[in-house]
């Protein structure tokens, strides 16, 4: 094995290193996102967490199962398996990483279509030592994972991580998962989603998206409910446990479960979206609804109804404009707050395992900081060039404390506004094009020196004497042969000689 390692460091091209894993390319071919490092770091905090609370899930009810025999399965967490399969590898970066820094795991699938990719992985497992854990794979990911889509081949982790939209993947992905395991996707093609194609968006994700300033979000609740729509054609449901927008792409980390009856509840998890052409005002419209429906024989019997409908008028309240219509979205929270708490407390205990341990730490506080229940969100600066004001700063807009604002904006408006066009509001002086303004300013612009009237003769011959003298040096210098300007120069100060003299 040294000797090829030793082989392996003299043909390779480039070494990253990134957490504990170096990775020696041999080839340009195989693809390394370096701006991908935050990302990498979030699904190890992400799964570091995960696999903890999947071990003592498992382990619970596995001695619930058992609670009759005598056993010491407690704190045996060999007893529960941990497999990940990554199902786009490249470099195989991401699987070695999981390898050395999540605990816990029992083996990590490392699969790519291409030849060369498997190659650099076989030859990175083995240069970082972690032969024990990762198994390479040569394969089409989504043949491979409906290879594992029997309850007792599945994995507990599939990690999505293509170029560009994940939803080819998506069937086989959601067959794949244990129940109560983890499933984590990326999607990189912002554009679709955030509404510049909405057909296309559509034709990937069912769902029509929507060009509004809250894109982003907007964008993780089409790929969440994009998810869940797949996993609802096998009994199966997600929950989110966390839902990011970075850089230039998406990610989403959701629990997959069995269970038909919970699938009963996915329409009242989902809403259209219809936005104001006008003032881009969004109200929702969920597509269905889940009560309680008490009976004597099951009091906590439970019942999908249908919502009624439309949301909104036929013309916006606010604007009298009409609407556009997205959707359908994920329009149930999607993060876990516990569970982001804990992740967030991870990143704070071990900052020095993450990289961009920082922005993990900043990311994760504002993910925990957001209301739970509220999909969607506007921004100040299009609400307010809407009525074309200047944008008030964010924390002014909080009233509440200034007395005085929040009592005159709270008045009824006594004034009658008229928009209508004033005849004199354009003078005739405009409306006849007369030159109403100044010129621009010309070279020598400006009201020119003072006139020098008392100057005495001392003061003039040593203007005289002057004369010329930086071209005079610089011809010494050999600088500069002639210079045009400097005899204009010259003939001025001898006018001006001659005027003040008379
Ligand atoms: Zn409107």
């Amino acid at each position: 094995m040294k000797m090829e390692e030793s082989t392996l460091e003299i043909k390779s091209l480039k070494t990253i290193k990134e957490g504990q894993a170096e990775i020696c390319l041999k080839t340009d071919k195989v693809f390394y996102n370096p701006v991908q490092e935050f990302n990498r770091d979030l699904s190890i905090a992400v799964l570091s967490v995960f696999t903890e609370e999947f071990i003592a899930e498992k382990l619970a009810l596995k001695q619930k199962k058992t609670q009759n025999v005598n056993s010491n399965i407690n704190n045996d967490n060999n007893q529960i398996p941990v497999t990940i399969l990554e199902a786009l590898s490249a470099t195989g970066l991401r699987s070695i990483r999981y390898a050395k820094e999540v605990p816990n795991i029992s083996k990590i699938i490392a699969n790519d279509l291409s030849k060369d990719a498997v190659n650099t992985i076989q030859e990175n497992i083995i240069h970082n030592n972690v032969q024990n854990i990762i198994e390479t794979s040569h394969d089409d990911a989504c043949m491979l994972m409906y290879k594992h889509k029997h309850p007792m081949e599945r994995f507990t982790v599939i990690d999505l991580d293509p170029y560009g939209c994940p939803s080819i993947f998506l069937d086989s992905a959601v067959q794949s998962v244990q129940d109560g395991g983890l499933l984590l996707v990326t999607a990189t093609d912002m554009a679709v989603l955030a509404g510049n194609s909405p057909e296309t968006c559509y034709s990937k994700y069912g769902a029509i998206s929507l060009k509004t300033k809250c894109c982003h979000e907007m964008a993780l609740r089409i790929l969440l409910q994009c998810i869940e729509s797949h996993a609802n054609r096998y009994g199966r449901y997600t929950v989110p446990m966390l839902s990011i927008s970075a850089d230039f792409y998406i990610r989403v980390f959701v629990k997959v479960y069995s269970g038909a009856i919970h699938c009963k509840k996915t329409t009242s998890k989902l809403s259209m979206v219809y936005q104001c052409v006008g003032c881009d005002n969004i109200t929702l419209q969920p597509l269905g609804g889940f009560k309680d429906n008490p009976t004597e024989r099951n009091p906590g019997q439970m019942k999908a109804y249908l919502p009624t409908g439309p949301a909104v008028g036929e013309r916006c309240t606010n604007c009298n404009q009409k609407h556009h219509l997205g959707g359908p979205i994920w329009s149930a929270p999607i993060h876990d707050e516990v569970f982001v708490s804990k992740v967030l407390t991870h990143v704070q205990e071990h900052p020095d395992l993450f990289g961009t341990a920082k922005r993990l730490d900043g990311v994760l506080s504002m993910v925990r900081e957001e209301l739970m229940d509220a999909p969607l969100y506007y921004i100040l600066d299009k609400m307010f060039g809407r009525v074309h004001c200047e944008t008030m700063p964010m924390l002014v807009m909080r009233l509440e404390a200034d007395p005085v604002a929040s009592h005159i904006l709270s008045q009824d408006t006594k004034t009658v506004i008229d928009l209508s066009e004033r005849a004199d509001a354009n003078p005739v002086s405009r409306r006849d094009g007369r030159l109403r303004f100044q010129f621009n300013p010309t070279p020598y612009w400006g009201p020119g020196s003072r006139a020098a009237i008392n100057v005495g003769d001392d003061k003039m011959s040593k203007a005289i004497k002057n004369q010329n003298k930086h071209k005079n040096k610089e011809r010494r210098q050999g600088k500069r042969e002639h210079s045009p300007r400097s005899d204009e120069e010259t003939r001025k100060i001898h006018a001006k000689t001659d005027d003040e003299n008379i």
